[in-house]
């Protein structure tokens, strides 16, 4: 009587399940960084500072956007 011998996995498997998720740039505009897992910020900020940074240039372009009065409602013929 012999133990059952499983046999034996290929190398390939092991170095497959070894890929993770990529750590991507920081999105903030300038900022070089690699954005850091955190469940707040959907893994895009390297800090929170750019979180904050990031948030309020969205925000001023929103603003800018929303402000000027580029709307012409009658269109001249
Ligand atoms: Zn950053």
């Amino acid at each position: 009587m012999q133990p059952t011998e499983a046999p034996p996995a290929g190398p390939a498997i092991a170095s497959e399940v070894e890929q993770t998720v990529q750590p991507q740039q920081c999105i903030r505009q300038g900022c070089t960084n690699m954005a850091i897992v955190n469940s707040d910020w959907e893994d895009e900020y390297c800090s929170s500072e750019c979180v904050v940074t990031h948030c309020r240039d969205v925000f001023g372009h929103w603003v800018q956007g929303n402000s000027t009065p580029q709307q012409t409602i009658s269109t001249v013929k």
